[in-house]
């Protein structure tokens, strides 16, 4: 079991983490491939998590958070087993709307964001010898996330509030900073056997490519990380002024 975060604490974390990923809504870039739904607010391709602590502070504010049920016990084994004690939990907001709409229009209400909502679509990336260098990103989404395949647009103050929120975690939290340490030394290990470099928004508020191998960093441009999935075509019949 993990040491919990503090419900109590949970509102200072989330008004720490709450600057916008890019001055543009991604949402509209990834919807169009996945039937007008961003993909990271589909359960189908992922299910939200939540801390328990974070999970008591969430559902004493809204109903918009559910815990996920599952089409069968098996499917929940498959995934509770990835998300250790999290709580697996499936979101309404969506469906739900904004209040104030007549016809309620798909809606995010952005102040009730998990951590993980907040933080996808990157995880604290860890060096071998146990510092946080930045962020990196779940390549497993690589084809369905726009971001992904633009992290030029990521601005510097959401970069700036994430390694402040993950060292807060880690200091409530040393088993997440294991974790997150072990999932690093995963994709050094996935991205040698690929012979791919990793990307890296580093804190230092620069951008890089890490050899697996070695660790070597190399200093880029952020817009030079190769594009994936649909976005590859979609850059390559770019015209000049939707650049
Ligand atoms: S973070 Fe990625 S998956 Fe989520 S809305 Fe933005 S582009 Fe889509
Ligand atoms: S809270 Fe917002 S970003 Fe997170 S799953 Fe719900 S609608 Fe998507």
């Amino acid at each position: 079991m993990l040491p919990n975060l503090l419900p109590s604490n949970m509102r200072a974390l989330y008004a720490g983490f709450d600057a916008p990923l890019a001055d543009l809504d991604c949402g509209q870039k990834c919807s169009p491939y996945n039937g007008g739904i961003p993909v990271c607010c589909d359960i189908h391709h992922a299910v939200p998590t939540a801390y328990p602590g974070e999970w008591v502070h969430l559902r004493s504010r809204t109903k918009l958070w559910e815990v996920w049920k599952p089409e069968d016990e098996d499917h929940r084994e498959e995934i509770q087993a990835d998300a250790g004690d999290l709580i697996l939990l499936e979101c309404l907001m969506l469906n739900a709307g904004h209040p104030a709409d007549p016809i309620p229009e798909p809606y995010c209400r952005r102040d009730l964001r998990t951590l993980v909502c907040r933080a996808f679509p990157f995880f604290p990336y860890f060096n071998s010898r146990g510092e946080l260098l930045g962020l990196s990103v779940y390549w497993d989404y690589q084809d369905r996330c726009w971001i992904i395949s633009n992290l030029q647009v990521v601005r510097h103050e959401y970069r700036a509030q994430f390694i402040h929120t993950y060292e807060n975690i880690f200091a409530q939290m040393p088993a997440e900073r294991e974790s997150f340490q072990y999932h690093s030394e995963e994709m050094r290990r996935l991205f040698k056997e690929r012979r791919r470099t990793i990307p890296l928004l580093h804190r230092d508020g620069y951008a890089y490519k890490i050899s697996p191998a070695t660790e070597t960093l190399h200093r880029v441009e952020s817009d030079s990380f190769p594009k994936h999935g649909p976005y590859k075509i979609a850059d390559a019949l770019l015209f000049p002024d939707e650049i």
